[in-house]
């Protein structure tokens, strides 16, 4: 296995395109009892009545987080009015601000763990954000100067007057107490109410300036990783719509693979919107050789896809079985070369009869994928390809035996020969340090030892 994950460290590799700073703050009653008392317990119960569905001022917030603290549920709102971010940055004194966002949180795990070289792109590069990404001399951010692509590091390579996304994370904690009114809560159980930066001017996409380079990244690297495609907003004031940024987004692959047929990864991320989560697959699945997703989105992909009976089965059931079928039919719609789900128990691959790889070779990266997950569920991060050790001492997760019985099971009963189906249990750490970017960490860890075995065959 350490000898697979040296053969993927030879890889360079191209990521984009979300990045952002999350914040986080760690609650506790005193922070929460202040901001009702600031705006008064009546108007706070009010709102929380309207329930808000985005945040355009401050009360909306301070209702939404009451609401989310009084069931304990985690909720994400999006933050609309940029003006706001003055409003959170006075009141509140963050805990911990980290990489946030896809893109930003694989090129740093690719960079710690040495691979040959990094390129990371993201539309916006404040001083802020380029100070997320790690210090490490393989990792670089392409800048077009005199004419010419230049490679830097990210921290010197922002941009002064750049947008910032900052994703601000409020943690809380069961059994934690304030006063409503007359009413007194307790927090029922832990977790996170994530306030998200949903700004116009925070867009997903290539500058003009750089989109002429694609084709010579494309020729730098072995593969790309790209993401972030649920950041587009159906609509902005400019004019500009999610067709315009999708047709942009198509032009970006195609100008990577024109000099050569660099393979390229596309992370699904859940996308609220069936419109815009239409779009993406219809665009852009069929352009790339392969997609990584988790079990809930492949119900979201299956029911923009018009399988909505298949979906809302997977949804209730979580069975291999029609996970498996699932996956035939987005591949063979999609027509992608490798299709990876990844679910808390088990990790699979769905591939044609005619991939390269064997069916033990596809299963020795997805064992490289989880391997790496749990070493970073173990640490909290992964800072060395040493790191990776701590990965091999987890042992599989109690249902393993389980889910091979379900999976053999299901290709008894599908129609399996003109494909490559191979499953793994997932190495699950029973008290993770942080689950933040596990599903990324993945992705990554699969795609790359993927690419890693083809060249090992010669074929790439
Ligand atoms: P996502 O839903 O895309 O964030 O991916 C989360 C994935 O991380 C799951 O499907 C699991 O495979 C993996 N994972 C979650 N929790 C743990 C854990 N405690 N230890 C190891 N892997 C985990």
């Amino acid at each position: 296995m350490m000898k697979l994950l040296e053969k993927a460290r030879e890889m360079a590799m191209f990521t984009a395109y979300n990045t952002n700073v999350d914040a986080i703050v760690y609650l506790n009653g005193d922070i929460v009892q202040r901001l009702i008392n600031e705006f008064g317990a009546e108007s706070v119960m009010k709102r929380m009545e309207e329930f808000p569905r985005e945040i355009n001022e401050p009360l909306d917030f301070v209702a939404r987080l009451v609401h989310a603290l009084k069931t304990g549920k985690p909720m994400e709102v999006p933050l609309v009015n940029e003006e706001l971010q003055g409003w959170f940055d006075s009141h509140f004194k963050y805990d911990v601000e980290r990489m946030g966002g896809q893109a930003g949180i694989i090129a740093n795990l690719l960079a710690n763990l040495d691979f040959r070289k990094v390129i990371v792109y993201t539309p916006h590069l404040a001083k802020k954000q380029a100070e997320m990404f790690v210090d490490k001399p393989n990792l670089f951010y392409p800048l077009v100067e005199n004419g010419k692509l230049i490679l830097r590091h990210p921290r010197e390579a922002y941009r002064e007057n750049d947008p910032v996304k900052v994703n601000r994370i409020f943690e809380f904690r069961a059994g934690t107490r304030f006063k409503l009114g007359d009413e007194t809560i307790t927090v029922p159980y832990s977790g996170r109410f994530i306030v998200s930066a949903r700004f116009e001017s925070i867009r997903i996409y290539t500058r003009p300036e750089l989109k002429p380079f694609l084709p010579e990244i494309g020729l730098q690297v072995d593969g790309a990783i790209l993401s972030g495609y649920q950041g587009i907003r159906l609509r902005y004031s400019d004019g500009k719509d999610a067709n315009y940024y999708l047709r942009e987004a198509k032009k970006d692959i195609l100008l990577l693979k024109r000099e050569k047929d660099v393979k390229v990864h596309l992370e699904f991320a859940s996308i609220q919107s069936r419109e815009l989560r239409k779009k993406v697959i219809y665009n852009l699945f069929p352009l790339v050789d392969s997609v990584g997703m988790d079990e809930a989105e492949i119900a979201y992909v299956l029911n923009a896809l018009g399988y909505s009976k298949l979906a809302d089965r997977i949804f209730t059931y979580n069975r291999i079985e029609d996970t498996v079928l699932g996956g035939k039919i987005i591949i063979d719609e999609m027509n992608l070369e490798v299709l990876q789900i990844h679910t808390i128990y088990y990790l699979m691959y769905i591939t044609h009869a005619d991939n390269p790889l064997s069916e033990g070779e596809l299963r020795q990266s997805l064992e490289l994928a989880t391997t790496l997950a749990a070493a970073r569920a173990s640490l909290g991060d992964i800072n060395s390809p040493e790191d990776f050790r701590v990965g091999l001492k987890v042992p599989y997760n109690g249902r393993g035996e389980y889910v091979k019985l379900r999976f053999e099971e299901a290709k008894r009963r599908l129609r399996t020969r003109e494909y490559k189906i191979v499953i793994i249990p997932t190495r699950l750490v029973e008290k993770p340090v942080s689950t933040v970017g596990l599903g990324d960490t993945i992705s990554t860890g699969a795609f790359t030892s993927y690419l890693a075995l083809l060249r090992m065959k010669g074929v790439l």
